[in-house]
């Protein structure tokens, strides 16, 4: 039977995003609180195996683009072996991976010889005394080897999510856009997401994009345009120039009502909204030997509580979990 994943209002899913840890080697203080420890038992960490079990079905279901996420996926042990796994799977179009791009310098060929397309690199802060603030003692410089080994290995197109904030990073934003023309990335801004404690506090920082694109559109020049990717961004082009800028903008123009895309986390909990509590526990079925059909039929029960959608603006003190543990 060939069976496709449509949600109760009729969205196609057709992306997921699998968060493989929820650690990070980053402290970024609108995501995880300084010196947190509560991370996920290591034996519930669902193995490269069940992850690849997972993505099958998935695929088997009509999705065709999967993105690796945490948490950082690079300190997950071994990463780049599950990379090599999925990258073998005959259905999957699309593989990508967010990063913070501090390991992804060393393994950025083995990732893209293993089947990897394409990267997007999170990175809030082109000075380096700034990122060090902002991600807990960062060191730039890493992240911009990362990302240059990322384009030599020919991991594009290289997309750069920067979060905007209100009086620590927007007035980098147009310096950040044109590092992004320079070397032919595409800048995504985003606003900031009342998840967990870390989240809400960053909310005296919000930033509305709306009058930033406004702005940017009358310094740069700015025509709608669109990007393939499956994500959420609403981009522009630079006029003259083929970069694009992508802006992400759940809190001032919510896009659920396209929403294609569900989120596993590392412990086999498969989220229907990132905004929302909604979940659907796969990892007791696969310990307990589910078969390859009912895991299908599951996964295709679990798209049902698919919620219309988040909210962060009327309701921003519902979600307690942090933005690492769903899987970004
Ligand atoms: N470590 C990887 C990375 O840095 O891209 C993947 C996980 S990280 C949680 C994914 C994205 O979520 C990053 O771009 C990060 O900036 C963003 N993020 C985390 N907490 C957020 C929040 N409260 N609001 C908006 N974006 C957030």
């Amino acid at each position: 039977m060939n069976r496709q994943l449509i949600d109760p209002f009729q969205r196609r899913i057709d992306y997921v995003r699998i968060s493989v840890t929820d650690q990070c080697d980053l402290r970024c203080d609108y995501c995880l609180p300084k010196g947190f420890k509560d991370f996920e038992e290591p034996e519930n960490w669902l193995t490269f195996d069940e992850i690849t079990r997972v993505t099958k079905a998935f695929t088997e279901l009509g999705v065709g683009r999967i993105r690796l996420t945490g948490g950082e996926p690079l300190v997950r042990k071994n990463f780049p072996d599950l990379v090599k796994k999925l990258g073998q799977l005959p259905q999957l179009e699309d593989l990508s991976l967010s990063t913070n791009a501090v390991k992804l310098g060393k393994v950025a060929g083995e990732l893209k010889a293993h089947g990897l397309h394409r990267i997007n690199v999170s990175l809030d802060s082109l000075d380096p005394k700034q990122f060090a603030a902002i991600t807990g003692g960062g060191k730039l410089h890493k992240v911009l080897d990362g990302l240059m080994a990322a384009k030599a290995a020919g991991l594009g197109p290289i997309k750069i999510n920067m979060v905007a904030m209100k009086g620590v990073n927007d007035h980098e934003i147009g310096e950040m856009l044109e590092f992004c023309i320079e070397h032919e990335f595409t800048l995504r801004l985003i606003e900031t997401m009342p998840m967990g404690t870390t989240g809400r506090s960053a909310t005296d920082r919000y930033l509305d994009l709306q009058p930033v694109r406004a702005q940017l559109a009358e310094r740069y020049g700015l025509i709608p345009d669109i990007m393939p990717g499956g994500g959420p961004a609403r981009y522009m082009r630079v006029v003259g120039s083929d970069s694009r800028i992508g802006f992400i903008t759940p809190i001032s123009q919510h896009f659920c009502e396209s929403c294609n895309r569900v989120r596993l986390s590392v412990d086999g909990t498969l989220y229907l909204c990132l905004g929302q509590n909604d979940r659907f526990e796969l990892r007791p079925m696969l310990r307990a030997g589910i078969d390859d059909d009912a895991l299908k039929t599951a996964i295709v029960e679990a798209i049902s509580l698919k919620p219309e959608k988040h909210e962060f603006k009327e309701e921003p003190g519902k979600l307690v979990r942090f933005m690492s543990a769903t899987g970004g």
